[in-house]
């Protein structure tokens, strides 16, 4: 077994990560080690490691990197019911287990929640980070056995790296209540999020899909995955609002799922709300800032609803991957871009450059 191990650690924040060489963790006798395999790439990370937005960075330098999938390479003493060398995601999420929400079993609703080498929300979410304090871009890492999704076989290793942004869907998804029939709407259907969304509700049995963005290329590629339930409208084309109802009988749409994101102008999502059928609900899952002026006689009148979803659970996540193995969800449509630990860089330069969410880019701390 090594005792020491190359890792890309952030030390001042806006600077490019270093690849430094450090000591193999040791895993207290309640986690596991895992060897990194591979380990996602998303496009709001450059903004995070700058450092400028209102999270709160862990203490540095840190070991960085969010959603990492490998091979369990050790187990604590007291861990029951995980093998060395079980294929295995880490679910990052990190929740205090003390606050008022952990306290009631609402541990998603955290006050105190953080990322696994990523950030926190508040600053004591950093003695959670403290407690896990290497993240994927490092050959190896430690985590709480509760947060390990058991990979099938036929789920690889690169795919699993994009299940961060997968489950911020699927749970985004669940909470719109969408199953057998539902009619969905995706605005920002093409980037990370959307494509992942826009796979997942196919598998949870939506008949159609309405999905909205701006590369044309991508939103024809999308609407490729499936002709008869997926028709896809660009955004400034036309009103969001009328062609979704022209297409639905006027009835409009079950749910919205809004993902876009921290600066994006928020008229998309005004007129998706605006297309939902009485009693729908709209989901904001891409951290959307910008003010929406909403009517709430609307609201009241068409009992729709307006709501956040945050991360997902380690057992939704447990859900998309039988999804995956049993073939109810198709991950191969993800071309994966793989870059070594020491071409991080490269593989953030490219992110920058918003390929899609056809993209997966993942760094593979082995290669
Ligand atoms: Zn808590």
């Amino acid at each position: 077994m090594k005792t020491t191990m190359r890792a890309a650690r952030l030390h001042v924040p806006g600077e490019a990560l270093r690849i430094d060489e450090i000591a193999v963790p040791v895993p207290r006798p309640e986690d596991v080690l895992v060897r990194v395999r591979a380990c996602g790439v998303i496009p709001n990370m450059n903004a995070i490691f700058s450092g400028a937005l209102w999270n709160h960075l862990p203490e540095l330098p840190a070991v960085v990197g969010l959603d990492a999938a490998g091979e369990v390479a050790a187990v604590g003493a007291a861990v029951r019911g995980v093998a060395v060398g079980q294929r295995v995601y880490i679910n990052p999420f990190l929740a205090c287990m003390d606050c008022a929400y952990c306290k009631s079993g609402r541990p998603m609703l955290c006050a105190d929640w953080a990322l696994q080498g990523y950030f926190g929300y508040v600053p004591a979410s950093r003695r959670q980070l403290a407690r896990y304090p290497y993240g994927g871009f490092a050959e190896f890492c430690t985590a709480a056995p509760q947060r390990l999704v058991f990979l099938p076989d036929t789920v690889e290793f690169a795919q699993a790296a994009r299940f961060g942004y997968l489950g911020t869907s699927f749970a985004g998804l669940l909470a719109g209540g969408v199953g057998a029939g539902s009619v969905v709407m995706i605005n920002g259907a093409t980037g990370t999020l959307g494509v992942g969304a826009t796979i997942l509700a196919l598998g949870m049995g939506a008949t159609r899909i309405f999905g909205f963005g701006r590369n044309l290329a991508v939103l024809e590629r999308l609407r490729a995955l499936a002709p008869e339930r997926i028709q896809t409208l660009a955004l400034g084309e036309e009103d969001i609002t009328n062609w979704v109802r022209a297409r639905t009988g006027g009835l409009g749409a079950d749910m919205l799922l809004d993902c876009s994101g921290r600066a994006a102008s928020p008229a998309p999502t005004l007129a998706a709300i605006d297309a939902l059928c009485h009693g729908g609900v709209a989901v904001n899952i891409g951290a959307l800032s910008e003010k929406l002026p909403i009517e709430p006689f609307k609201f009241m009148n068409r009992a729709t609803r307006f709501q956040g979803s945050n991360w997902f659970s380690t057992a939704q996540a447990d859900a998309m991957a039988r999804m995956a193995g049993a073939g109810v969800i198709d991950l191969s449509v993800w071309q994966t871009r793989e870059f070594g630990l020491s071409e991080v860089g490269a593989a953030l330069d490219l992110v920058k450059t918003r390929p899609g969410g056809f993209t997966n880019i993942v760094v593979c701390p082995d290669r």
